[in-house]
């Protein structure tokens, strides 16, 4: 039976259940915390807030996450460690890097051709969190992350992306790709990994419905990858009344093998200041990992959805997504 790694250890496939494909425990910046963060950050309250939040999902009938936290999101395991080890929900992460346009200095002078002139350090160091683990942890990656947000990807990002590519191959794990819905940053990726010979099944086109121009969502689909349905809550960037008439259109289309859903939500982010919660509630007050369960699935399935395409887009994509090789 093949399994995928959680932060637990080795899941069986057929036991992760409905599946949310991109959501975060916490967004930090580790910086940011640790100069300006005593007035907001409480360790063992955070800690147990995410338990507590996990584990009412999971009363919910959601068994797994994949939180797609990579460098520049803050990831730090052991704490993921702690909260695991207090929830039946599987958590599964990722590797990878996430920047807009820079490059980190980190990776500006080594690679191929640079003043260190060795092997992408990229490729080298996400194919160590996959196959051996993170940083010590053993916890291994299951999947990789990286973001295309410009309408032009810049040097720094080209190069992730390719590394991204790189690993994929090299590993097999599967990639998400943060993508912009107004820039239709998922062609971009579709160019490249059909440049680099990824396997394009074992993509998600990460933030896929912000967007509801058909013609580029069914282009996407049609090319082979997943669309990530996964921001269900931020209105701001769409609103659900709009993301729930595009997944209808799409699967009444044949579509629903090429959607995954979820909400890019977390337990915690240090983007709204001190006073985030308040603010953060008021300005996208479903933004949390039960909207869907609560609200969306109702939607869809009076809308005319089935609930055996609520399934495919559920459980049986996420688990095609993440077995080894690409058989399902
Ligand atoms: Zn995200």
């Amino acid at each position: 039976m093949a399994t995928v790694e959680s932060v637990r250890g080795p899941v069986e496939l057929a036991q992760l259940g409905p599946t949310l494909m991109h959501e975060h425990v916490f967004v930090l910046s580790t910086e940011h915390m640790q100069n300006y963060g005593s007035d907001w950050w409480d360790e063992e309250a955070r800690v147990a807030d995410a338990v507590a939040k996990l584990n009412s999902l999971y009363a919910r009938g959601i068994h797994t996450i994949l939180d797609p936290t990579v460098w520049g999101l803050g990831r730090y395991i052991p704490r993921i460690q702690r909260i695991a080890a207090q929830t039946p929900v599987n958590i599964i992460v990722a590797t990878g890097l996430y920047v807009y346009e820079e490059l980190p200095q980190q990776f500006a002078y080594r690679g191929p051709g640079l003043l260190i002139d060795i092997p992408e350090p990229m490729v080298t160091d996400f194919s160590r969190d996959i196959t051996e683990g993170i940083a010590g942890t053993g916890v291994k990656a299951a999947f990789l992350k990286f973001a295309l947000e410009t309408p032009e990807p810049s040097a720094g990002v080209e190069r992730i992306a390719r590394a991204i590519a790189r690993t994929h191959i090299q590993t097999g794990a599967p990639i998400t790709v943060h993508t912009s819905g107004p820039h239709q940053t998922g062609r971009i990726a579709v160019r490249i990994f059909t440049e680099e010979g990824v396997d394009l099944s074992k993509v998600v086109i990460g933030h896929a419905g912000d967007s509801n121009d058909l013609d580029y969502l069914t282009e996407l689909a049609d090319a082979g990858v997943l669309l990530g349905m996964d921001r269900f809550g931020l209105d701001l960037f769409n609103p659900t009344a709009e993301r729930i008439k595009t997944i209808v259109a799409l699967a009444a289309r044949g579509y629903a093998a090429s959607m995954v859903l979820s909400h890019d939500a977390n337990c915690f982010i240090d983007y709204f200041g001190a006073a985030h919660d308040a603010a953060r509630a008021a300005a996208a007050p479903n933004w949390h990992y039960e909207h869907i369960s609560n609200d969306v699935l109702p939607a869809l399935l009076a809308a005319g959805v089935t609930q055996e395409q609520i399934d495919t887009m559920m459980t049986q994509n996420p688990v095609r997504y993440l077995t080894p090789g690409g058989a399902a």
